[in-house]
């Protein structure tokens, strides 16, 4: 899988919100967009008046970014949700959404998606009892998601729990911290996905 090489901080500033790929950090006035909100480089000040074309791309970066994906894998999404029936840019949010590695990070077991994708190709986890090592794994109502038992007294699980209270776990989602465990009460709603973004942008880029 390719991956970004720019500086992930750098993307933040670019995106003019906070994505939160470093964990604790980002949550510290160490946070790069906290100390500096305007976009990187020379012209990062002063900007022009952003074409239509260049807000819709905006925000498909954005979106692209936020849940770490490279455009194939971001395209594949948009045609499975034109696919779907219903509204295309909100089937593209939920199906989003519901990648297991979304699901580790929205649960507190990781501290960014990255981290989550890392959890789960290394086997730390169980899907319904049974070892799922795809990050790209869609989660289904009912399910229930936990760390295997001898992953358990890992730091960095405990770290991540740890820090969960700050961002809050989402509605649908429901958390056993004692056991490592978490529960797929629903699927997530439009209104449940808090992230920034007009997908509308998105189905008319793509719409082009
Ligand atoms: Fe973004 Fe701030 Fe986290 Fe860096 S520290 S990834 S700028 S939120």
């Amino acid at each position: 899988m390719g991956r970004y090489i720019e500086s992930v901080c750098k993307m933040c500033r670019r995106e003019g919100m906070k994505l939160f790929f470093k964990g604790d950090r980002c949550y510290t006035d160490k946070c790069a967009f906290e100390r500096r909100s305007y976009g990187p480089g020379q012209h990062g000040q002063g900007r022009g008046k952003a074409t239509a074309y260049a807000q819709q791309l905006r925000e498909k970066q954005r979106l692209k970014r936020v849940y770490g994906l490279m455009e194939r894998q971001f395209h594949g999404y948009f045609k499975k949700a034109e696919r779907l029936r219903g509204i295309t840019g909100e089937n593209l949010l939920v199906l989003l959404e519901r990648r297991l590695d979304n699901v580790i990070y929205r649960l507190g077991f990781a501290d960014s998606r990255s981290d989550a994708r890392q959890l789960i190709m290394h086997s730390h986890l169980l899907v319904n009892g049974k070892k799922v090592n795809i990050p790209a794994y869609l989660v289904k109502q009912g399910e229930v998601i936990e760390i295997k038992e001898k992953s358990r007294s890992k730091a960095r699980f405990n770290e991540a729990l740890e820090t969960v209270e700050r961002r809050g776990v989402p509605q649908w989602l429901e958390l056993d911290k004692a056991h490592y465990k978490g529960i797929i009460k629903s699927l997530p709603r439009r209104e449940d996905i808090t992230i920034p973004v007009q997908e509308q942008f998105i189905v008319e880029l793509y719409s082009r």
